[in-house]
């Protein structure tokens, strides 16, 4: 379980994260539902830890510009203090916003960046799954990522995320700038690697209407802080959601 008590992230004095509490269960999907610069990609960079990282590049180049504040248990320990990568080993994965694959890079080299923490047994049964998942991979894999539609490279990305073994993972925004077709085939991924590797994810959205049929339990978050959090069902009875989020007035 993940839990996330009191988060703040100020970018100098500006408060990007406001006081957001936050659990996940083991097996839950849960949303995080926002629109443009409501503070999900910070949200998911202070669980994810990539937060500290670039913190610490800030501090590199001599500014001091982002503070944190709160805290972050993962099983019940406290790993608010832990860099990404120490992050990724207990299982905390995060498939970036945009993709962030290398484009020049083939799928299958992107793939298996992806497995650098997992044994060979791993990431070999892992890579079998990706292509299970994603099918309209199994063409592609010799082609440059750089070359691929938005929604090929969503699957990549999901994909590479996959290969590091996650017990949780992260996804922020998967949807951004893909068609709906595309869309409901990166989406309904999400029950697959819920239900086929027990892996709980945590995915962030702007407009939730794809997403929301998956998620258990979500948080609205506007300007930096919830606003509302609850089940799916209470979620979708509440007619300010549903023209706002949900699209279904
Ligand atoms: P989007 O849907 O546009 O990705 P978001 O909900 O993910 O939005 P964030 O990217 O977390 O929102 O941004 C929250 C706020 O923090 C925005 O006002 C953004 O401009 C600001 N912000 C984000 N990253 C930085 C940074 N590195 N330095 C300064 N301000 C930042």
């Amino acid at each position: 379980m993940l839990e996330a008590r009191g988060l703040m992230v100020f970018y100098e004095n500006m408060l990007a994260l406001n006081n957001v509490s936050l659990t996940c269960p083991d097996d839950g999907v849960v949303g995080v539902f926002g629109a443009n610069s409501a503070g999900k990609s910070t949200l998911m960079y202070a669980l994810s830890g990539i937060i500290l990282d670039i913190q610490h590049k800030e501090r590199m180049r001599g500014g001091e510009r982002i503070s944190l504040f709160g805290e972050i248990l993962h099983d019940g320990e406290d790993i608010t203090g832990l860099k990404a990568h120490q992050r990724a080993r207990r299982g905390l994965v995060l498939c970036p916003e945009r993709r962030r694959l290398f484009p020049e890079s083939t799928v299958a080299e992107n793939l298996k960046i992806g497995g650098y923490l997992a044994s060979t047994a791993q990431a070999k049964e892992t890579f079998a799954f990706v292509l299970d998942l994603f099918p309209a991979l199994n063409g592609l894999l010799r082609r440059p990522a750089g070359f691929l539609s938005g929604g090929e490279q969503q699957m990549v990305a999901i994909g590479r995320a996959l290969m590091a073994q996650p017990a949780l993972l992260l996804l922020d925004e998967p949807l951004l700038g893909l068609a709906p077709a595309i869309q409901h085939t990166v989406v309904k991924s999400i029950p697959h690697i819920r239900s086929e590797r027990g892996i709980s994810v945590i995915v962030s959205e702007q407009y939730a209407r794809p997403v929301i049929p998956y998620v258990e339990y979500a948080y609205i978050v506007e300007n930096g802080s919830t606003v509302m959090e609850g089940t799916r069902e209470t979620l979708l009875d509440n007619p300010d959601l549903r023209a706002a989020y949900f699209g279904c007035g």
